[in-house]
């Protein structure tokens, strides 16, 4: 497994990878990195990543949380979707 950087350590969340089925290419065991803006699961082995919609984005829900220059919106259930998904292999 590669070394990771000091922010993916930062943003993992190993009680989140217990949720993960491995990864379809080599079935080895996924990272799970997380924060408002990132969402993301990677596996290290073969280097498959996949993005999700974060905690904040502007994938559209009931919690608009600012209009700064465009619409950004509050997801709470971002990491049941991102875990739900990934398990599944939705695209
Ligand atoms: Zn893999």
């Amino acid at each position: 497994m590669r070394e990771l950087t000091d922010l993916e350590k930062k943003l993992r969340r190993t009680d989140r990878e217990e949720q993960l089925k491995p990864c379809p290419f080599c079935g080895e065991k996924p990272l799970y990195f997380s924060s408002d803006f990132i969402l993301e699961i990677e596996c290290p082995t073969c280097d498959y990543v996949r993005n999700f919609p974060p905690f904040l984005g502007q994938k559209k829900t009931d919690v608009l949380v600012g209009t700064d220059g465009y619409d950004l919106y509050y997801n709470a259930s971002a990491e049941e979707d991102a875990v739900n998904a990934w398990n599944q292999r939705i695209a």
